[in-house]
Order: structure tokens, then sequence, then C-alpha cells
């Protein structure tokens, strides 16, 4: 699950990372109102106003229709409620959010930390995250922060130091010490990196995450270490253990059916395909996946049902796959080993019926037990629904569909 960067910083100041202070704020007037109260804690005279979307580049986007940024320097009050207006309720497009782009509800009023000073601020980049290929997490940190780090990385891969933390003795201090020592921090600056890598690791491993990605990660003009941005991904299947984390949960970040699939709890993710399909088990779904594109068409989604198909599931299936205007054809393929066929056929039968005419040919392949006593109920049913035993029998048709629609 994605978060929005104001409550990954939120993450990060509980567990002592020093973070850019902000507040968030969905209105224009509300904005005006956290920007003084910041001023109050801070002491702070200018603001960046940020577009809190689930999408990085950010800064580099522009909202649809306009000039404006979708991270912008204001340098009063009056700048933060323009700047505001400017960006909330509208369309941000960034190089990570596609052409559409994305609604921004919330911007986060934050202290600027770009001030003057003894020395020039400093960009760096920092992450951590899962390293699958090691099974371990990997600390990645470069000096060319406030760049995209695919560039970085493609263009100076030796400017990417990276280290590898052993999951039995866990981040040990020299590590810290190391990737400080790489970036060419000393004196005061190098200990507050020490402290800041530490602590971001801590809060990493106890938020069970799998991306802490800042960038930038500033060392300001007087040699403070902090965390500017804050790109956070944590574990769905640990969310369990962190109710209050769950809660950050933002649906309108998400694709409106998959939110739909998951209250029905379903393992669905939408494609950009013409044939839909529903399957129980993610193996045979890939598999069915792989059988749409060898018939000619192209994967709609992936629809995970479980174990036990039933009429409920599969209608909610249906109105999911139903609702995507791209879908030509539907194709059921279920193995009937803990669920009888029969069953299978009867669920998807009522489920036809529940749901009144469906504009879309459907082939129903059930295999297993009572496999001819399903396929009979399907031919049986009058409706524009056709049966198949064998994998490749569903192929030929979906083929068949599809050429006849002349997709
Ligand atoms: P992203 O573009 O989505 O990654 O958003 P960031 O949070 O990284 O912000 C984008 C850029 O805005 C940063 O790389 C900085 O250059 C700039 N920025 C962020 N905070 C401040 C600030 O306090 N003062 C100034 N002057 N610039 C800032
Ligand atoms: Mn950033």
């Amino acid at each position: 699950m994605n978060i929005h960067e104001y409550q990954g910083k939120s993450i990060l100041k509980k567990y002592g990372v020093r973070i850019q202070e902000g507040i968030v704020a969905d209105t224009p007037d509300i904005a005006v109102e956290v920007a003084r109260n910041l001023t109050e804690q801070t002491g702070t005279k200018w603001y960046v106003v940020k577009s809190q979307i689930h999408a990085g580049g950010r800064g580099k986007g522009k909202i649809a229709g306009s000039e404006q940024r979708g991270v912008a320097l204001a340098k009063s009050v009056e700048d933060v409620r323009t700047i505001a207006k400017n960006i909330l309720g509208k369309i941000l497009v960034t190089h990570q959010t596609g052409s559409e782009g994305k609604q921004v509800n919330k911007v986060l009023i934050a202290e600027d930390v770009y001030y003057p000073g003894p020395s020039e601020p400093k960009e760096y980049y920092l992450s951590i995250l899962l390293d699958r290929s090691l099974n371990r997490n990997v600390i990645m940190a470069s000096t060319e922060g406030g760049m995209d780090i695919e560039e970085v990385a493609e263009k100076h891969p030796e400017k990417i130091i990276k280290e590898w933390i052993d999951p039995l003795v866990g981040l040990q201090a020299f590590q810290a010490r190391k990737v400080a020592f790489e970036l060419g921090l000393s004196g005061e600056a190098f200990k507050e990196m020490v402290k800041f890598i530490t602590a971001l690791y801590r809060a990493y491993i106890e938020s069970d995450a799998s991306m802490f990605e800042i960038n930038p990660v500033l060392k300001t003009s007087d040699n403070k270490i902090l965390a500017v941005d804050a790109k956070v991904n944590l574990d769905d299947n640990a969310l369990f253990r962190h109710p209050d984390l769950a809660e950050m949960r933002d649906t309108n970040e998400e694709d409106p059916l998959e939110v739909e699939a998951s209250a029905n709890n379903l393992n669905y993710v939408k494609l950009d395909g013409n044939v839909g399909c529903m399957v129980n088990g993610a193996g045979l779904a890939m598999a069915t996946m792989d059988l749409i594109k060898l018939s000619g068409g192209e994967p709609a989604n992936f629809l995970d049902v479980g174990g036990g198909a039933n009429a409920t599931t599969v209608e909610a299936g249906f109105r999911i796959i139903l609702k995507d205007p791209n879908v030509k054809a539907i194709l059921i393929n279920i193995f009937g080993g803990i669920v009888r066929c029969d069953r299978v056929a009867t669920g998807v039968v009522e489920a036809y019926k529940a749901i009144g005419e469906i504009p879309v040919p459907i082939i129903v392949r059930l295999q297993g037990t009572n496999a001819a006593e399903g396929a009979k109920i399907i031919d049986e049913s009058g409706l524009k629904v056709y049966s198949a035993i064998e994998f490749k029998e569903a192929a030929t048709k979906v083929s068949e569909v599809l050429k006849e629609l002349g997709v």
C-alpha cells in the first residue's frame, strides 16, 4: 500500500527521523491558517506548498491547463492561498501519473528548509527497500539527490552506494557510518546522517515497509540532515499488525474497480485488454491470461475468486468485470477441486440472471469434479454462455468469439 508524503513523514517523525515540518490542508483557507501555525511552531518565513498524490515528479509536474507546478515556494501566507487555490481540486500531471494525471485533494504546507546560511544546502538521495534477488533489505544512497534515481542508475551507476543488511543481525553501526562517509560527509553533518539512517532503518523495519524513498534528503545550510520528501510503500500482508498504518489508506488514489473488488474479498487487478477473466487460483489465473493472449485477445484483468466460487462471488466478479468498458468477452476458468463444477455452473447461471442481460459473450470452462454435469447446466441454460471442458476448447472458443466480434 502506498501512502502520501505527509503520512510517510509522520511515521519518520515518530521514529526520530528529522523531517521538513509541515501541516496538511484541503482548502485555501485552512492552508493559510496552517501556514500561520507553522510559523509559530518553526519560525519559518517562507513555505512550500506540496500537492499530495501517490506519484512522484510533483516538483516538475504541472496542473492541467496552467503553468502551476505541483510543488511551489510561497513567500507569504497570501502566496500560500493563491498556490493552494491553483492546486486544490485540480488535476496534476507528472511523468509518473500518465497524461490523465491525478486529482489533488490535499496540499502539505511545509517550512522552507533551503534557507541561506554558513554553507549551501545540498540534496542527497536515500532509500531502503527489499532486494528480492538477495532476500535482504538494501540501503541505497547517492550524492545526486533530487534527481530521478532511475536516470542516475542508468548514466552514473558508480554514483549509487548500496549497503545490504543481514536480516539476522540488522543494521550495524559501521554500515550507517560507511554510507555517511561514502556520501562525503564530515563533522556535524556526518553524525546527523548516521543518526538519520539509523532511525530511518528502524522506522522501515518496525512498520513492515517494503520501500522508504527519501529524495531529497537535505543537508541544510547549518548542517542539519532532514527528509524533504517521503515515498513510502507498506507491505499489505502485514497491515493487520498496524491498524494505525492501515488507516492511512486513501481509496481516492486507487482504481475504483480494484476498491470494489477488495471490498468483496476478490483478488482483482485491472489491465488494459478486451477479454475479462474470472478464475479460481492465482496460478490458473496467470495461465488463463496466457491462454487469452494465445487466442488473439488481451486480458482485461486478473481476477482470482478463490477456492469457494459460489453464486455470490461469481456475481460480484461479473459486476466488476462488466464495469470495464473495454471488455468484449468473458472467460470463466474454474477448476472444481474443492468446489464442484455443477455448483459453479449453477452459480454462473444464477449470477447471470441476477444481473439481467449481459451484453458480451461468456465462455465457461469447468474442469474437475462433475465437469460434464457443469457443462450440461451451462448448455441448457438458454443464455449467451458457451461451455468448455478442455483448456484447448476454451481457447478455440475465445478465438471464434473474438473473430465474430471483429476484434
Ligand atoms: P517530487 O518532485 O514529487 O519528488 O517532490 P519533492 O518533495 O521531492 O519536491 C520537489 C522539489 O521541490 C525538491 O527536489 C526541491 O528542489 C524542492 N523543494 C522542496 N522543499 C523545498 C523547500 O523547502 N524550499 C525550496 N526552495 N525548495 C524545496
Ligand atoms: Mn522527491
